[in-house]
């Protein structure tokens, strides 16, 4: 496994790659590498010759009241994790690197990007899209791997690449949780032992929807609701939204019959969780 700190050397290697017809599957991370980023990194080495994972704490996508200054980092464990997950090269740009000074381009998106997430994070999405096509464009992939934890971010994924005619496959893959259901995620360190506890309402909420919707409930309202309740028993947990979404738009649906996202964000302390259940039909 390589470990390079510049775009010259990534595309120098992959440039190498092709020349000898391998395919090339990509995993963009922001580190603090856990499970779930070893399944997407797995998938990329089964369905690819050669694995680039990058990991880039992309400041574009925090807004300036959120965690970037408090995010954890660790590039040695990071390696280890890729390693023992199949990444056959790792990208770890500075953020100089990938901003230079006079830098003044963005990709942005309208609609999907301004419900859920967007709602809170309101120059999160531009800051993914741009940092996103940045990396195709340097890393060039046959395919990339995006974890369904992040549902809308898969979603404006697809349509990015689809609106911008880029020749990249996208592959969601399935949420990896810890053995009590909380998904993995990189803030999960951010938690102590009692908002830890607490944190668990986000999975048995979605625990719920997964079980209403596969007796057959099909209004929003009744699943929003049934959520709500569990989350709110919780004293530690705020809620941020809690919402039934089409797939495809992310926009707010009230009944559904073949597919609906059920997504939600709550605060655990000071933390912002996300989790959903993605119903794709029997
Ligand atoms: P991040 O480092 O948080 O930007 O995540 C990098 C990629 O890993 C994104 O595509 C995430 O959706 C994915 N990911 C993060 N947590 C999980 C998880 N628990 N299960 C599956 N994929 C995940």
């Amino acid at each position: 496994m390589i470990v390079v700190k510049t775009i010259k050397e990534v595309r120098e290697t992959v440039k190498q790659w092709k020349k000898e017809g391998l395919t090339v599957g990509f995993v963009p991370t922001m580190g603090y590498l856990h499970e779930g980023h070893q399944s997407l990194i797995k998938a990329a080495d089964k369905g690819n010759d050669r694995v680039v994972v990058s990991i880039f704490l992309n400041p574009m996508q925090f807004g300036p009241t959120e965690d970037l200054a408090t995010y954890p980092r660790d590039l040695e464990r990071d390696k280890a994790k890729c390693l023992e997950a199949g990444a056959d090269l790792i990208f770890a740009p500075e953020p100089e690197e990938m901003y230079t000074d006079n830098f003044q381009s963005f990709v942005d998106m309208h609609l999907l990007t301004e419900e859920l997430c967007g709602l809170t994070r309101p120059v999160h999405f531009r800051g993914v899209c741009t940092v996103v096509t940045k990396l195709f464009n340097i890393v060039k992939p046959d395919r990339a791997y995006f974890g369904k934890k992040d549902a809308q971010q898969l979603a404006v994924i697809k349509r990015m690449v689809t609106d911008l005619n880029m020749d990249i496959e996208i592959i969601g893959c399935p949420i990896v949780r810890e053995d009590d259901g909380l998904a993995k995620s990189s803030r999960n360190t951010y938690l102590n032992a009692e908002e830890r506890k607490a944190a668990l309402v986000l999975s048995k909420a979605v625990r719920k929807a997964e079980e209403l919707i596969k007796s057959g409930v099909r209004e929003s309202a009744d699943i929003i609701s049934q959520m709500t309740d569990i989350v709110n028993a919780e004293p530690l947990a705020k809620i941020d939204y809690i919402k039934v979404v089409s797939l495809d738009t992310m926009q707010q649906i009230t009944k559904f019959t073949d597919s609906a996202l059920v997504a939600m964000a709550v605060y655990i302390g000071k933390t912002r969780l996300i989790d959903n259940y993605f119903y794709e039909g029997e």
